[in-house]
């Protein structure tokens, strides 16, 4: 038996995994199969580390729910030989799988730390190397022979946050996540510093269950000054779409128009569930703070709190995946199943 703190490495695509040709000066894909020779720094640990790479790699535009789940099912057939696993995925809707993952793995007690870079992992300039690093560490790092972080968790640019609490703010910055409505759950100096009353530790050690439906029939209208009648009908009366997160204004407000509510009515009338999030980047839906967000209440528009758009996408598709019945999903999209709202 390994004694030695043994991490899976799952390379799923995105751009921390190129490295530039130093003869053509292109970017090809980096050879996870002999990832100590190409990151020397990690033989330092004294780890096991194996990988499993996705062949075809995905560039991260291109994921979607299938994918999702098949990252779950990894998970879960490796789940008993890893104390920890680091999964390399694009940025662009990393915080899309992290949300997803997070409803997906049920009874988690090991990380699944997403990371990723802004640059390939190959040129001098990488915050490659210290993400895919300190992601290691943290997957493998216990206290008491228990995970230290047991979530699934997106570590970037020295922080470590909670991944359905994440957005990607910026295409430019090596900083490129934040987490505006729940602390980091570590930040990482010349030591790690985990904050760990912010960090979910299970009661109990249960065994792994993985989700594997995920529904896709949603979608996102998000208002805007001047949104024409024809515009929000078509989004909301789509026979194909059973759940909408509705992107409001600050704390859930929308315009009073009798022919925008009656548009929100009837769509929940014909068994629709609309589930209101800001779009400001920070703060909660409080609907009835206002008269323009209490309408909304009064036709049945369910507050989302202050989960992020990304997870409120991700959790609809879950409990449209989970529950048939509408009362059952409407009693799981209120709850708090993975630490995406604080309420
Ligand atoms: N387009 C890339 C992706 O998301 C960008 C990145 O890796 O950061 O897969």
């Amino acid at each position: 038996m390994n004694q030695r703190p043994s991490v899976l490495i799952i390379y799923t695509g995105g751009t921390i995994g190129m490295v530039e040709d130093p003869v053509r000066g292109t970017l090809r894909p980096f050879d996870f199969d002999h990832i100590l020779k190409q990151v020397p720094e990690l033989k330092a640990f004294g780890y096991h580390l194996e990988t499993f790479s996705f062949n075809p790699i995905v560039d991260s535009s291109n994921m979607d729910p299938k994918i999702w789940i098949q990252l779950a099912e990894i998970l879960k057939e490796h789940y008993d030989r890893f104390d920890g696993f680091v999964i390399l995925h694009g940025t662009d809707t990393m915080a899309y799988t992290a949300s997803a993952l997070s409803f997906l793995l049920e009874n988690q007690y090991k990380p699944v730390i997403l990371t990723g870079s802004q640059l390939p992992i190959g040129k001098i300039r990488t915050d490659g190397k210290e993400n895919l690093i300190t992601a290691i560490e943290i997957a493998a790092k216990k206290q008491n022979g228990m995970a230290l972080v047991p979530e699934v968790c997106i570590y970037f640019e020295y922080r470590l946050f909670r991944g359905n609490r994440t957005s990607k703010y910026s295409a430019e910055h090596f900083n490129a996540f934040h987490s505006p409505n729940y602390p980091p759950l570590a930040e990482a100096g010349i030591e790690i510093k985990f904050n760990y009353q912010s960090i979910h530790y299970p009661a109990l050690i249960k065994d792994l269950v993985i989700h594997t439906q995920l529904d896709n029939r949603v979608g996102i209208l998000k208002i805007f000054p001047g949104m024409s009648a024809e515009y929000a009908q078509c989004i909301l009366h789509n026979p194909d779409i059973k759940a909408l997160v509705m992107e409001t204004y600050g704390a859930g407000n929308a315009s009073t128009s009798p022919w925008f509510l009656e548009a929100i009515e009837h769509a929940i009338d014909q068994g629709k569930i609309i589930l209101n999030v800001t779009q400001c980047s920070a703060g909660s839906v409080q609907m009835g703070r206002y008269d323009t967000s209490l309408k909304l209440l009064d036709i049945g528009v369910l507050s989302g709190h202050d989960i992020t758009s990304e997870a409120a996408l991700a959790k609809l598709m879950f409990v449209l995946g989970k529950e048939t019945e509408r009362q059952k999903q409407v009693a799981l999209l209120q709850s708090n199943i993975s630490g995406e709202i604080s309420s």
